[in-house]
């Protein structure tokens, strides 16, 4: 039989706000627990909710970048729950009408682009943190996190496969971060991730959904709905019947538990938060909003290709982030002769190190000037792109200037044809065999030659001087 995958990711947000989204409490990760809390986000009985404006602004921003029709009439909504981190009894939270529906984001997964609906963004509330870890059988409750601002964001079920989905999520990922709208560190939970998936026969309607919760890194994302798929084609070819219902991934164990069934759970008894005004934004605020957004990853891409002439891949990469996308300007400003030779030096090499060393391009020790020296000494024959690598090597490690380390070092390349030719002669006279048979039309042999000198001139000789060279002693030139 053939199965169909259907995803829908329901994704939550922390917006980066100094001050939590109904009190003036600071949202900074990592601090004393239940240090950053008032009466406010503790839920004492008789305080007032004050919205936080700023929050507002970041969640119509990411709702204008979506593509999504804001309704300048909101509200606020109470969700009603019980549980140790959530001392209110309810989350305040936007559920008749949310501030953002009928977006829309464009992936893609190899050759294909597609669209995936985004239903909603509404805005709500952090719950705290429950501490289970170390205790001793006991639990402890941090309330720094309660009432930190959060966009829930709801897709339509149109992922077809997990590559979809990660897809989806990366591209979500990076376009809140480069709208400055959130730190989106999923470590620090900033980026969570519920996956909706079900699997039905194509042309019949979808099958009943189980919801995986809290998945906190692409790759377990990925290996949750995988899992997720293959029990519930398995349990329905095996005659069972999927109920809907909410899992937990346990990624030690590459495996889901139920962790109860919708039905029960679902009874929130949402009503209007009395506390709180309905939220009324103006055709003004939101045109302000539009006209200050900063470039999004798409228009840096094209702008990558059209203005710099990069590869759709190049692009790509250099893209991934702001921080990267700045270097690469700042390192093009410098080396303004050849854009694609500071994209593949970029991309293709520093990177590349920079990982290795587990530092991101914004703590680089080589800065893009000092990048920008050493592409110049390729430009200007100084160095060939071999010897180039090694003098990288060298920046990474010790910080120093690419004229420091060629100087010290004596990598200059040699251009002098008379010490090429000597080289040559060299060459020539201790491989007489290879000699003769070149002479007598073995021309592959003449790779052979190349790699010799390069060898005994350290690969500091200049390639096309060798290459030129070599053709006519070996002729008897
Ligand atoms: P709930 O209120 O129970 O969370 P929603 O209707 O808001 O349900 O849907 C939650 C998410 O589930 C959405 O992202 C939606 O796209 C997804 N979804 C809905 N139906 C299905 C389905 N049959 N299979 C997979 N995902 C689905
Ligand atoms: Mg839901
Ligand atoms: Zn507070």
């Amino acid at each position: 039989m053939s199965w169909e995958v259907i995803i829908g990711l329901e994704i939550h947000v922390q917006i980066n706000t100094k001050t939590k989204a109904f009190c003036g409490c600071s949202t900074t990760f990592g601090a004393e627990p239940n240090t950053q809390t008032c009466p406010v986000c503790l839920g004492m009985p008789g305080q007032l909710p004050v919205l936080n404006s700023e929050a507002v602004q970041k969640s119509i921003l990411t709702g204008l970048a979506i593509c999504g029709q804001i309704n300048l009439a909101s509200k606020f909504d109470r969700k009603n729950y019980f549980y140790p981190d959530l001392p209110k009894g309810y989350q305040i939270t936007q559920f008749a009408v949310p501030l953002v529906e009928h977006g829309h984001i464009d992936i893609r997964v190899g050759d294909t682009e597609k669209r995936i609906g985004i239903t909603r963004i509404h805005m709500e509330e952090d719950a705290g943190k429950s501490m289970h870890e170390g205790l001793d059988g006991v639990s402890h409750i941090d309330l720094n996190r309660s009432g930190v601002p959060l966009m829930e964001i709801v897709s339509e079920p149109d992922m077809r496969s997990a590559d979809e989905a990660i897809a989806y999520l990366k591209q979500l990922h990076q376009l809140v971060r480069f709208l400055d709208v959130s730190g989106a560190n999923m470590e620090k939970g900033q980026f969570r991730c519920d996956a909706n998936v079900s699997v039905h026969q194509p042309g019949t309607p979808f099958g009943t959904r189980a919801e995986l919760k809290n998945l906190n890194s692409f790759r377990f994302i990925r290996q949750a709905i995988d899992y997720e798929v293959n029990r519930q084609i398995e349990l329905i070819e095996d005659g069972g019947e999927v109920v809907q219902e909410t899992r937990l991934y346990d990624s030690a164990k590459g495996e889901s538990r139920a962790m109860r069934s919708k039905e029960e759970a679902h009874d929130y008894r949402y009503f209007p938060e009395p506390d709180l005004p309905p939220l009324q934004v103006s055709e003004q605020e939101v045109a302000s909003i539009r006209a200050a957004m900063p470039e999004r990853p798409s228009q840096l891409r094209q702008r990558f290709e059209n203005e710099y002439g990069l590869s759709a891949y190049d692009a790509d990469v250099l893209s991934q982030t702001r921080e990267l996308a700045d270097y690469f300007e700042a390192l093009v400003a410098c080396h303004e002769t050849d854009s694609k030779r500071c994209a593949n030096w970029m991309a293709n090499e520093l990177l590349g190190r920079l990982k290795e060393q587990g530092c991101e391009i914004d703590h680089s020790p080589v800065t893009p000037r000092a990048l920008a020296g050493l592409l110049d000494r390729i430009a200007d024959d100084t160095i060939s792109g071999k010897i180039a690598k090694d003098v990288l090597d060298a920046m990474v490690e010790g910080g120093e200037s690419a004229d420091a380390i060629i100087e010290t070092k004596g990598l200059k390349q040699v251009t002098d044809s008379g010490t090429i030719d000597a080289i040559i002669d060299k060459i020539i006279a201790a491989n007489p065999n290879q000699v003769a048979q070149y002479r007598g039309g073995k021309d592959k042999l003449f790779g052979f030659f190349v790699g010799q000198v390069m060898k005994a001139s350290r690969g500091k000789a200049n390639p096309a001087m060798v290459n030129q060279r070599l053709k006519n002693l070996l002729a008897g030139m």
